[in-house]
């Protein structure tokens, strides 16, 4: 019995589900009905391994950070998911879910993006399979990241603002469930990452699990064992995490540790810490911890890095942070701008300041000096640059 896997209703221990109006029953259905055979079939491994191989840039390196490992006294592996086509492990999800949407004979794609970096990943697969593409997406965002708005229009998608609320995330999640609501028969809805109703999130992590098979096979021929002694991601709905994670959940003799966004403090109020300030309640269709105010209105989290800017955490994340499966640490804004300059310094790479946050546990931490640990490197830091420079004054 896998105690950390969907259980047939949709839910992971006591989280998840799919809380969604009636009127998108029908096109949940019909997904959950067919995503799992589909994924099996041999038409779309093919196709699926092959873009991964071709176009993706996979399997992507699991580099040994000798500097770093050094300093730490422990040894230190990165999964290079920034090494991916557009910068960060997004489009493993993209790339198979746009395979689903054509087995499902679907013509039309909407997502939902707050930074941008899941449109551009949608964008991006729609335009190579010749697919419309409309990405909704908060108005605050859309002037916050302009550059992304403009890759995704060189791309083909079409970026309707979501005018309503606080014009961020959430509203953009709102117009985008309209959407569907309205074109249910030709439209495939692209979540980006293991949250939503069932079955998204097990779909999201079975697609993303291709991250921990490759770290069982390269371990393997580097440390002759395929299991590490921990593995470690941030957290922003959590699916880099739940990919690095995926292959190691029912063995419990790897550790496991989710990182948060603290943003400027877990008492601050500009906070992303989920499991720390969150409660149960019911965000985009699922059952999970999600920072609310006592009237159960979502509130608005707050993280120098917009990708961990999320005011839930996935089912599966919340049910290992419950069940004490995984441990959760929360990091400022100071500290993982500093884990990014020090990550760059000492290895030359320049990370997305959503993954420099994993690279600042190791005071909160005390590992072994035999210790093997793999650090998900979900992606890079290119789009960052202008808040590394406004930070550190360059
Ligand atoms: C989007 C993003 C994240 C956060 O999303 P998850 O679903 O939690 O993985 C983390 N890192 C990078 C580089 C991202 O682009």
């Amino acid at each position: 019995m896998k105690k950390y896997s969907v259980d047939e209703f949709g839910f992971y221990g006591d989280f998840g589900g799919a809380f969604v109006p009636e009127l998108l029953y029908s096109n949940l259905e019909e997904l959950k009905e067919n995503y799992k055979q589909i994924i099996q079939t041999e038409k779309f491994q093919s196709q699926f391994q092959k873009l991964l191989k071709d176009y993706v840039g996979r399997p992507t390196p699991l580099y040994f950070a000798e500097n770093l490992s050094e300093k730490y006294q422990t040894k230190i592996y990165l999964k290079r998911e920034d090494l991916c086509h557009t910068g960060a492990h997004k489009i493993n999800n993209t790339i198979g879910q746009i395979l689903l949407a054509k087995a499902l004979n679907k013509t039309r794609i909407i997502a939902e993006t707050g930074a941008g970096q899941h449109g551009v990943a949608t964008a991006t697969v729609c335009a190579l399979m010749g697919l419309q593409c409309i990405v909704y997406m908060g108005e605050v965002d859309i002037e916050r990241q302009a550059p992304n708005v403009a890759r995704m229009k060189m791309l083909g998608a079409e970026v309707r603002p979501a005018k309503s609320g606080s014009r961020t995330l959430k509203d953009a999640t709102n117009e985008a469930i309209r959407d569907w609501i309205n074109h249910p028969k030709h439209t495939h809805y692209i979540i980006g990452s293991v949250v939503g109703p069932h079955p998204y999130p097990d779909l999201v992590t079975t697609l993303q699990s291709v991250i921990s098979k490759e770290v069982k096979t390269q371990l393997r021929s580097k440390e002759g064992r395929e299991t590490p002694d921990y593995v470690i991601a941030c957290v922003g709905g959590g699916s880099n995490a739940a990919g690095l994670f995926s292959e190691f959940l029912e063995n419990e003799k790897v550790s496991i540790i989710g990182v948060e966004a603290s943003g400027k403090g877990v008492n601050s109020e500009a906070s992303a810490a989920t499991t720390i300030l969150g409660r149960e309640g019911i965000i985009h269709g699922s059952k999970t911890l999600l920072m609310q105010n006592k009237d159960g209105q979502i509130t608005e989290p707050y993280s120098i890095s917009a990708g961990l800017d999320y005011p839930g955490i996935g089912p599966l994340h919340a049910h290992l942070y419950k069940t004490g499966r995984a441990k959760f640490i929360s990091i400022t804004d100071d500290e993982a701008m500093q884990a990014g300059l020090e990550l760059s310094k000492m290895e030359g790479i320049i990370p997305a300041i959503e993954t420099a946050h994993a690279f600042a546990i190791f005071k909160y931490m005390n590992f072994k000096k035999d210790d093997i640990l793999v650090f998900n490197c979900s992606g890079r830091g290119d789009k960052d640059l202008e808040t590394y420079r406004t930070y550190f004054n360059y």
